[in-house]
């Protein structure tokens, strides 16, 4: 989804043992490539994407870098983005005595301020990480920003991530040591020259995106990546029922997303009158796919860790999230105060009139009828609050897994597949009374924030 995974988002998905599905919705396939490229190129430690000021910025340029994302310094280049020249460097030391009062020093060009690209010391991205470090450490320096052969800025240390720099040991990493990444597609002919493209910049999986897969368009698409990119794993849907489930593993699939209408900012099952209840369609669709040895993503509707434990007894073998990952640092878009002054970032649906006019290739999906660009909305567009960093929240999702699996008496996904199979686990229908008991009941009130202890939220 384009509210929740971009580099950012994949970079810590992998980095904690997961992946993250580039969304389709760039303005061009180009756009949705290069986001795959930082994941691969992303290297334990480096800031890949700093904020940059451009060669006409001024002093108060950098004031609102450090007004907005309190960072205190940045690299400046010739356009003001990464990939472009480096022409100089601004941290702290170099403007702590501009008067933010005073309108004159605040017009300052930014190139009577910064340290010129010449005099600074540059670590190369050739360089391990440990060798940059080291450079940092020697010349007792804040930032080090990393060039290529060219002079064009690729990343930049810092000495404050060093200070916090932590090991991954379950990092999901390629056969060449780069984190893994998936890429999501459309069914569209045009899809042809993006695959192309994505699979050029590393992705390592490839997920077809459909509200129903079960479409001649996914057929032919799903036909086409299998022959021509054998090596590339691909995931098909969705699916609800195991109709749906058998002519996309016939086709040859190597996975199914199961789920339509669950997702929190989905309309489908209002609108459209179409859809299954989640539980259902992923427990129906398991069952049946197990027995072609075909592995299934629960996609949409897990509120919270239970909901991925219980998408797992399912017979899941993993899941899909965009609602409980929007809002997080690493999710796209910037903060901004909400109603009520909370702090959110927005999400929306792929479906969402939102969506598709912000985006071309959305459009091109979603005018129902194209002759006279009817829209059908098939989700909304709506705020999250903050959840903070994706480096608290995803170990606190996957510790509440591992202790719900503890609760159960199951060691691994694959042993809760077998004592669900072999009916040693069981699902019991419960009454609104035992709903009511196993919810929080007969207090006199509740502590503000007790219930998620240890989430640091
Ligand atoms: P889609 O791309 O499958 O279909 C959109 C329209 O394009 C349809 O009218 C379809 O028939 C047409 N189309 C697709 N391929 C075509 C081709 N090759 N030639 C001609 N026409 C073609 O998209 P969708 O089902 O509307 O879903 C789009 C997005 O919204 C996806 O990201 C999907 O995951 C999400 N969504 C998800 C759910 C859900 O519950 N999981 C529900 C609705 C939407």
């Amino acid at each position: 989804m384009d509210t929740v995974t971009e580099s950012g988002m994949a970079i810590v998905m992998a980095l904690y043992g997961g992946i993250g599905i580039i969304h389709g919705n760039f303005p061009t396939p180009e756009d949705q490539a290069a986001e795959i490229l930082k994941v691969k190129r992303f290297k334990q430690g480096f800031v890949m994407q700093p904020y940059c000021l451009a060669k006409d910025s001024t002093a108060y340029d950098m004031m609102q870098i450090k007004k907005k994302y309190g960072y205190t310094g940045a690299p400046v280049t010739e356009d003001g983005k990464v990939g472009s020249k480096l022409i100089g460097m601004v941290t702290s030391r170099d403007f702590d005595f501009i008067d933010v009062d005073k309108k004159v020093q605040m017009s300052t060009p930014i190139s009577e301020i910064m340290v010129d690209a010449s005099k600074l010391i540059l670590g190369r991205i050739s360089d391990s990480l440990e060798v940059s470090q080291r450079l940092l450490k020697q010349h007792r320096i804040g930032k080090l920003p990393i060039v290529n052969e060219n002079g064009q800025l690729v990343a930049l240390l810092c000495r404050s991530d060093l200070l916090k720099a932590r090991d991954y040991p379950n990092a999901s990493y390629d056969s060449k040591g780069q984190l893994l990444v998936g890429a999501a597609v459309n069914t569209r002919e045009t899809s042809k020259k993006t695959v192309e493209l994505l699979v050029e910049a590393g992705a390592d999986i490839l997920v077809i995106d459909s509200s129903n897969g079960s479409s001649s368009y996914q057929i032919n698409l799903l036909k086409f990546i299998k022959e021509t990119y054998p090596q590339i794993d691909l995931i098909a849907g969705n699916v609800v029922t195991r109709t749906q489930a058998k002519i996309l593993i016939d086709a040859g699939a190597d996975g199914l997303r199961i789920g339509m209408g669950s997702g929190s900012i989905c309309i489908t099952q209002e609108i459209m009158a179409v859809g299954r209840a989640q539980a259902t369609a992923v427990y129906e669709v398991a069952r049946y796919a197990k027995t072609r040895g075909v592995p299934v993503v629960a996609d949409g509707g897990i509120r919270d860790v239970g909901y991925i434990t219980k998408a797992l007894a399912l017979g899941a073998s993993c899941v899909m999230m965009g609602g409980l990952l929007a809002a997080t640092t690493e999710a796209p878009g910037e903060y901004f105060w909400g109603p009520g002054g909370v702090r959110v970032k927005k999400y929306r649906g792929m479906g969402s009139l939102d969506a598709m006019e912000e985006h071309a290739v959305s459009q091109d999906r979603y005018f129902t009828a194209e002759s006279d660009q009817i829209k059908v909305a098939q989700g909304v567009s709506a705020t999250m609050k903050d959840r903070g960093s994706c480096h608290k929240f995803l170990p606190y999702l996957i510790r509440g897994v591992q202790h719900g699996f503890q609760d159960i008496g199951v060691r691994s996904v694959e042993q809760m597949h077998a004592e669900v199979g072999e009916g040693r686990i069981r699902f019991e229908r419960r009454s609104p009374n035992a709903q009511l008991e196993g919810g929080v009941h007969s207090l006199h009130s509740i502590l503000a924030g007790s219930e998620k202890v240890g989430v640091g939220l």
